[in-house]
């Protein structure tokens, strides 16, 4: 980016605001009587449009077209709608509060998700989660009960007044997710499967995309302009950890990224400590923290009986574990 000066008296006020939106510059004399400043954008969490417009009083400013225009123009009080029936609106973003998505890894049969749906409506819950169709890393592993958990899902949390969020792992899965979901979760091992994307694009639901264990946070927002760009921008972010170089827990938390992201690009954030962390020891001060953070909310996976759970059971919270966590959450 290069801004041109309108003249050289300015350039005080102009490096006073640079500091101010945490610019990094340099001076740069552009011949003739024009000072020129390079400003660095790739270290900011500021579109460049708003550079632009903040600091349109000092002269012209050049800029590189953005890789991501439609998320730039987003609003900055933007906010994510996710409406269930009975009149159920929960707001992700903007200046809403954290909102609480919870139930179990993976939905196994009904009458279990019956207990989890009423205990986690008085816990303040106001989506309920379960995958039916599972990513799971070994085949030999329970693969879910398949597409029709997506409509006791839907009603089980829907008898509770919260909405429902499950993934969808293929296309396949689109047309029965988009009939029976509130929200449309894209797991992280599909963050960049661009045609699953296109269709939910295409698709009139909101969608909660996580970030894959491998992806920059640039590779991330960029899977996200795809949805924008196929029509819908109900999109909400899920940061669920990330391969660093730690082998103590399941994957690395980056809470900071997740900011970067949340300043940077204006789409509400979940923070998703179950899978991030995979120890339920860790998980409820990671929750504490997104809540302190500001973060659109959080995302959890609680069992009626963890250690029968037939996937992720080692991180999955017993109703006794998540208890606790209620007072951060607004009923
Ligand atoms: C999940 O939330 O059910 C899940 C499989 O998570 P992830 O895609 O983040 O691994
Ligand atoms: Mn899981």
């Amino acid at each position: 980016m290069l801004l041109l000066v309108k003249s050289e008296t300015l350039i005080p006020n102009v490096k006073d605001a640079l500091v101010r939106l945490g610019l990094e510059h340099t001076v740069a004399r552009n011949g003739g009587n024009d000072i020129a400043f390079e400003i660095s954008v790739d270290s900011s969490a500021l579109a460049p449009q708003r550079i632009a417009q903040e600091l349109s009083a000092f002269g012209a400013i050049y800029h590189q077209r953005s890789r991501t225009p439609l998320l730039d123009a987003l609003p900055d009080d933007f906010a994510v709608e996710v409406s269930a029936p009975g009149g159920v609106k929960v707001m992700f973003g903007g200046n809403h509060p954290s909102v609480l998505i919870a139930g179990p890894c993976a939905l196994e049969e009904p009458e279990r998700l019956e207990l989890t749906a009423a205990y986690l409506r008085t816990m303040g819950a106001r989506v309920l989660r379960g995958g039916a169709v599972k990513p799971r890393t070994s085949p030999h592993d329970f693969q879910g009960v398949g597409r029709a958990g997506f409509r006791w899902l839907a009603e089980a949390a829907h008898r509770h007044g919260m909405a429902c969020v499950s993934e969808a792992l293929s296309e396949d899965d689109v047309p029965e997710a988009l009939e029976y979901l509130d929200l449309i979760q894209v797991g992280a091992r599909n963050m960049q499967n661009f045609s699953l994307l296109r269709k939910l694009g295409q698709g009139r639901r909101p969608v909660l995309l996580k970030r894959s264990p491998g992806s920059t946070l640039r590779e991330w927002a960029l899977a996200a302009e795809h949805l924008l760009s196929q029509g819908n921008n109900r999109v909400i972010f899920c940061e669920r950890g990330v391969r660093g170089l730690e082998r103590e827990l399941r994957y690395t938390l980056d809470l900071a990224g997740a900011a970067w992201m949340q300043e940077r690009f204006r789409l509400p954030m979940v923070i998703d400590p179950s899978h991030a962390t995979g120890s339920k020891q860790i998980i409820p001060r990671c929750a504490r923290a997104a809540v302190a953070m500001g973060f659109s909310g959080v995302m959890l996976e609680v069992h009626p009986e963890p250690s029968a759970a037939l996937s992720d059971a080692l991180q999955a919270l017993s109703f006794e574990e998540a208890a606790p966590l209620k007072q951060l959450f607004q009923q």
